[in-house]
């Protein structure tokens, strides 16, 4: 696994054992440093533009590609994985104008971090809107889950527009600076894979019409334009975390155990054991079909959600399990097990939660005839 890959995957694929054996590990370097040097040592390697596109110097590497690398990654367990892959355009892509020289530029070169404003909060009195002022639009609202927003120079976000009168003009995507005069960041927080956050308040902020993201009326699709290649991306992270998890456990269960013999041995953990690796191996078999649909062109948003729904699924109940085979000691904090489970909860809810898009995947099934699953 994964079975027939084309032989310059294979080259690939060794690379990068070969990356990650002698970058990923943790030493005792200040951790900003060890991230410098990744990036460094990635960019020599080549991985580093493989998520760039090519007209800014990038070398986009095929889903099936990527999805090998990131599940590579993420078996490794490292946070120094995280430095690997240069920045992506994301919904910035393939805008012009000010968005690219302004936006886009400084976020490939590195210059500039974004983010992403999606979510509402619950208690919002209305979703953020956007009045067309002129040139400009002001904008009003509250985005309650801005990860990254703290050290963001901007932050993209999804607005309903609409003209002085009222009358509505349909979705945009703008991207604010976060130093605009209006925008004020009303809360810091985390959650429990590590993640930093922040709830984004706009007050009548003044915008330039130049940076809504594509047109008015499009923010939806432009919100989701990339949201496909993430899916593949976040199912390609569970399934590296359940190659860490499966690893782990099995030295686990070899090892010499209190009761005079390994874990190993016992019948009732085979079978738990071995439900971990059946669920792994269907997950992956998906996933690598998945990509490789992908590669080959068509729609393919069923199969990518379905992949989404299931590796995501099944990485918690493998590393559920193996919390459970390892034993209180993988509870404690700081244990590669106890950091993964808190890790692999969050999958389950980012870039679409599961139940929404098993909704979604039947809508296409039953209102518009379309996609194979
Ligand atoms: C680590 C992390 C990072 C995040 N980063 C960002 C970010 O950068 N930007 C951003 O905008 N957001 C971000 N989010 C928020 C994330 O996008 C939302 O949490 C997610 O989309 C779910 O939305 P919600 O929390 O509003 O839950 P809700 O939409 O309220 O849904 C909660 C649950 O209710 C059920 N449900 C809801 N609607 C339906 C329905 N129609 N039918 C059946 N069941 C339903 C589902 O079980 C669903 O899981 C992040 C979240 C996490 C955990």
């Amino acid at each position: 696994m994964p079975d027939n890959l084309p032989e310059e995957l294979l080259g690939v694929q060794s690379q990068m054992a070969t990356f990650v054996d002698a970058q990923l590990r943790l030493t005792d370097e200040p951790l900003t440093t060890q991230h410098q040097r990744v990036r460094e040592a990635s960019k020599q390697a080549g991985f580093f533009f493989k998520t760039q596109p090519v007209e800014f110097g990038g070398a986009p590497a095929g889903a099936l590609e990527l999805t090998l690398l990131r599940e590579m990654l993420a078996t490794a367990n490292s946070p120094l994985a995280a430095s690997v892959f240069g920045p992506g355009p994301g919904v910035l892509h393939a805008t012009e104008g000010t968005l690219r020289k302004n936006y886009l530029e400084p976020v490939l070169r590195g210059d500039k971090r974004g983010a992403f404003g999606f979510t509402e909060p619950d208690s919002a009195p209305r979703p953020t809107y956007a009045v067309v002022d002129g040139d400009d639009l002001l904008i009003t609202g509250v985005k309650s889950y801005v990860t990254g927003g703290a050290t963001a120079d901007f932050v993209s976000i999804l607005v309903n527009a609409e003209d002085v009168n009222g009358e509505k003009l349909g979705t945009a995507m703008v991207a604010v600076d976060t130093q605009a005069q209006g925008v004020t960041i009303e809360r810091e927080f985390s959650s429990m894979e590590g993640g930093g956050h922040v709830s984004m308040r706009f007050d009548q902020v003044r915008v330039s019409q130049q940076n809504v993201i594509g047109k008015i009326g499009e923010g939806m699709p432009r919100a989701l334009g990339n949201i496909g290649n993430v899916r593949l991306m976040v199912s390609a992270q569970a399934m590296g975390m359940c190659l860490f998890a499966l690893e782990y456990v099995e030295n686990h269960l070899k090892a010499p155990h209190r009761s005079g013999s390994p874990l190993g041995d016992r019948e009732g953990v085979r079978l738990r054991y071995a439900d971990m690796r059946i669920e792994t191996y269907v997950a992956r078999s998906a996933l690598y079909r998945t990509a490789r649909l992908v590669d080959e062109g068509g729609n393919t948003v069923n199969e990518i959600i379905a992949t989404k729904v299931f590796c995501t699924e099944a990485a918690g109940r493998v590393i559920d399990m193996g919390v459970q085979l390892v034993g209180g000691q993988a509870l404690v904090t700081g244990h590669p097990l106890e950091l993964l489970y808190r890790q692999v909860r969050s999958l389950r809810l980012v870039e679409g939660a599961s139940d929404l898009l098993r909704i979604n995947l039947v809508k296409g099934r039953l209102e518009m005839d379309k996609g194979r699953v």
